[in-house]
């Protein structure tokens, strides 16, 4: 075990509804809680449905968004008390890839000036260096040197995602945080932005923090999943064990929305469908938060509040793994 990241009962709060007819200033606990430690060199997916809160851990990782409650850490060290060089470094050495590869390229500015910026904020090397790490970065993600000049509009959608992991990589992070990094891509584009972060990750020795909803995808790249809902991680395990026999029933009902490339094996496939909508992040479920939609729920579901405990390969918290409460109810 050689964690690179430890995040430890990590909460992110913020603060909304401030307005004089919404009754004052309410809280949204984006991220309760979580706990995980992310290792040198793996790909960790984080997976759940919009407002799960996936983005605002991926957020927390970088130094975005400061936990509220908790601690993080990077490579030993508190982030919360990185300062001068230090925090420099962090910096350097933890990226992100956007979602939107339209929205986060800057249309005015050439791809060489785009994936050069990092360099040149960060006062690396010289500008006949960082055109020589411009053209080798572009080679790395797929796309010709002469990219370099052209602006971002004259690129596809799947061109531009490239762009923005080669500025990602422009330092020669240790961490990419790719949020929802194809998403936004056609379906035949995809399984090539996929495929060369796959790629890079075992070329460089890259860890890999890969958010997403998808989980055709997040099967194929990821070596662990950690599945959010409302906020916090209801389960973490390898990938072969998730998808394998996933513990938490939300895991179960996602994955049973998963098509089976075996016709056999697809007609046999049980879908479970979720009752309700997601409750409000404002004023969640008391006990489990998954209780307004269980088909398991018993009664202490009802009042007490599950935590990540072994089950099966993996951790889920989730009170059917509780033996103690489980000859209570
Ligand atoms: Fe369902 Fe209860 Fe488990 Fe929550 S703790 S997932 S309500 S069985």
């Amino acid at each position: 075990m050689d964690p690179i990241f430890e995040v430890d009962d990590v909460s992110v709060e913020f603060n909304v509804g401030a307005g004089a007819f919404a009754g004052g200033a309410q809280k949204l606990l984006a991220v309760d809680r979580a706990t995980l430690r992310i290792e040198r060199g793996e790909c960790l997916a984080v997976v759940g449905e919009s407002g799960c809160g996936k983005t605002t851990l991926g957020r927390t990782l970088i130094g975005l968004y400061k936990p509220s409650r908790g601690r993080l850490e990077f490579d030993g060290k508190d982030v919360s008390a990185l300062r001068g060089e230090e925090l420099r470094s962090f910096r350097r050495r933890v990226q992100m890839v956007f979602q939107d590869p339209h929205a986060s390229l800057n249309p005015r500015m050439k791809v060489g000036e785009i994936v050069a910026e990092p360099l040149r904020v960060h006062r690396v090397g010289t500008a006949k260096s960082r055109k020589a790490a411009v053209a080798d970065l572009l080679g790395r993600v797929g796309l010709p040197a002469d990219a370099a000049n052209r602006f971002p509009h004259a690129f596809s959608g799947g061109q531009r995602q490239r762009i923005g992991i080669a500025r990602a990589l422009a330092l020669q992070p240790d961490v990419i945080v790719a949020d929802e990094p194809v998403s936004a891509l056609d379906v035949s584009i995809q399984a090539q932005v996929v495929n060369l972060l796959k790629g890079l990750r075992a070329q460089l020795g890259l860890t890999l923090v890969f958010i997403a909803h998808d989980l055709a995808v997040v099967r194929y790249i990821a070596t662990r999943i950690a599945v959010m809902y409302l906020g916090q991680i209801v389960e973490i395990g390898r990938t072969e064990d998730v998808f394998g026999a996933p513990k938490h029933p939300y895991t179960q009902a996602l994955l049973s929305a998963v098509p089976i490339p075996d016709p056999d094996a697809e007609r046999m496939r049980r879908r479970i469908i979720l009752k309700g909508d997601l409750p409000s992040p404002i004023n969640p479920p008391s006990g489990c938060r998954f209780h307004t939609r269980c088909e398991h729920c018993f009664a202490p579901c009802l009042t007490v509040e599950p935590r990540l405990i072994p089950a099966g390969g993996q951790l889920a918290s989730c009170h059917l793994y509780d033996q103690a409460l489980e000859q209570a109810a």
